[in-house]
């Protein structure tokens, strides 16, 4: 059993100017902690997980040991995802500046960039150019009539996001009904919101991790401020100010002391122990450490506790096997230009259980536009209508062709791997070999100088490594290994994010960073 302490983060006394909204540094919102107990193990320690063992046993049957190169050239010989590559456009540019520092490298930067980044920004796949061209021939030949026309080889534009959600369910395991595509993440993370908190005198607080994307935080504290009228009446004596409703409207949960990643024990705790809460919005994998949270129990301890469970799953989505509507969880969203390669700023998905699907406007209301009512009444001006069920009733707008021919391109890919109504689970084999190849080479190779903080239990990760670079300047690092032709991201003062994606990333490409990050860092 952990015990909590409720800590403060700085006090705000040292910000003097009263006009200025409060940045994140210096509002005081409450944080919980477990604490260290003496005989706690610390599950921040490598341990040789399954994976690992798994992974060693398939290189001894190769008879390769782990640092030769022929190991990372049998397995992706072996490797059944192997000619997905092909389906994707690799960037084959390194900005100049980089280049034209060291001539010498500039050719071998032409030949092959091998791209870490899919974390950030998914690779582009090869068949949207054309996709994308149809859709432009389409428009241009016949106008306003493509909405009814699947002329050219496209879809009605009328009911395009039908197309997607079939996919789009296998992806975040849910059933078609629960999903669908619309405006963007934090948009989204707004709208949802907006049906899904709430607030009442007895349950008022989101619960959200210490340190999520910066995004989601501005989104939580802007969405209390939004509607500060509503929640005064809940505080109608204390005499509060908005930035103390916020305050107290709000939950993190923290590392343990001398901890980086978040304890699932206690996320469960916190949300046993506050009867306050009455929406937790935790991330599916935390974008700087790569963990990935125990949805599963996180969900079930919503429901025992009746508190709304929402994930953010811009990191999670087309990366972590999602079982969304086994699970339980009541809302999700994400972002599709992650691992999803839908390009930037691609359109975003969500999910609402289908539990939900039937609510009507009085139970849970919900902004609305003319994309919320099916097809038939869209163009009816009653304003007296039921959405239509489940997550398509939260759609206001008729989406960007161009943002849906992206998203649908990048699906048909994933959709290209499906066994037995499978996807991720067949690309996340793929994915747990790769990554656990990428970490125990880099404890071999690299040792102390670096220190690997994303969990090493393959459950507790996605594709993502977060490596802390010891001793070495971050972007002396990142600018070495961008002249080599290697694309990661860095993030201050000290991490790098290295990201293997099953769908086109190679173990000899693994290899190569680890040999190449070796002798950087050994220069
Ligand atoms: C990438 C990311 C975002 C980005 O938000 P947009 O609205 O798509 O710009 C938000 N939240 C999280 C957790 C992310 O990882």
């Amino acid at each position: 059993m952990s015990h909590f302490s409720l800590v403060s983060t700085s006090p705000s006394s040292d910000t003097s100017s009263a006009s200025s909204a409060p940045t994140f540094e210096n509002y005081n919102f409450q944080i919980y902690r477990g604490q260290q107990q003496p005989q706690d193990d610390d599950n921040t320690k490598s341990e040789s997980s399954t994976s690992h063992q798994e992974f060693l046993k398939l290189a001894h049957s190769y008879n390769y040991s782990l640092s030769q190169k022929e190991l990372a050239i049998t397995l992706d010989e072996n490797d059944p995802l192997k000619h997905m590559r092909n389906e994707f456009n690799y960037p084959d540019m390194i900005p100049s500046e980089f280049i034209q520092e060291n001539k010498d490298h500039s050719e071998c930067v032409k030949k092959r960039v091998m791209y870490f980044c899919g974390n950030s920004l998914g690779l582009q796949p090869k068949s949207l150019a054309h996709n994308i061209e149809k859709e432009l021939t389409k428009w241009s030949h016949i106008g306003v009539e493509g909405h009814f026309s699947s002329a050219f080889g496209t879809n009605k534009w009328f009911q395009v996001e039908e197309s997607v959600k079939n996919a789009m369910a296998k992806i975040v395991g849910a059933k078609p009904i629960e999903v669908t595509v619309m405006n963007s993440l934090t948009a989204n993370l707004q709208v949802l919101l907006m049906s899904f908190y709430r607030p009442t005198k007895q349950k008022y607080k989101i619960l959200i991790e210490q340190f999520p994307f910066p995004s989601d935080m501005h989104a939580v504290t802007s969405h209390i401020k939004c509607r500060i009228g509503e929640l005064r009446a809940i505080f109608e004596n204390e005499n509060l100010t908005s930035d103390e409703i916020v305050e107290k409207c709000i939950v993190q949960v923290g590392p343990r002391e001398g901890e980086e990643i978040l304890r699932t024990e206690d996320i469960v705790d916190c949300l046993k122990s506050d009867s306050h809460i009455c929406v937790s919005l935790i991330g599916g994998v935390q974008f700087m450490t790569g963990q990935c949270f125990d949805m599963k129990t996180i969900a079930k301890t919503c429901q025992e506790c009746g508190i709304i469970c929402g994930f953010d799953l811009a990191h999670a989505a087309g990366n972590i096997d999602l079982r969304l509507h086994e699970w339980g969880c009541d809302f999700a969203c994400w972002c599709s230009y992650k691992y999803l390669n839908s390009g930037p700023g691609g359109i975003s998905g969500i999910f609402v259980h289908e539990k939900h699907a039937y609510e009507n406007m009085d139970e849970r209301p919900r902004f609305m536009g003319w994309w919320s009512r099916d097809a038939q009444t869209r163009f009816s001006l009653s304003s007296k209508f039921s959405p239509q069920p489940g997550a398509a009733g939260f759609q206001m707008s008729n989406p960007c062709i161009l943002s849906m021919t992206a998203i649908l391109s990048s699906l048909k890919v994933f959709e290209m791997i499906e066994q037995d109504g499978q996807i991720m689970s067949v690309l996340r084999k793929k994915s747990v070999l790769l990554t656990t190849y990428l970490e125990l080479l880099l404890r071999q190779e690299l040792g102390d100088k670096i220190q690997i903080i994303t969990p090493s239990d393959s459950n507790m990760r996605g594709c993502q490594l977060s490596v802390r670079v010891i001793g070495k300047n971050l972007h002396q690092v990142d600018n070495a290994l961008k002249k080599r032709g290697i694309i990661i991201d860095t993030r201050e003062p000290d991490i790098i994010r290295v990201s293997p994606v099953p769908l086109y990333n190679q173990f000899i490409e693994v290899f190569d960073f680890v040999s190449n990050f070796k002798e950087i860092l050994n220069e």
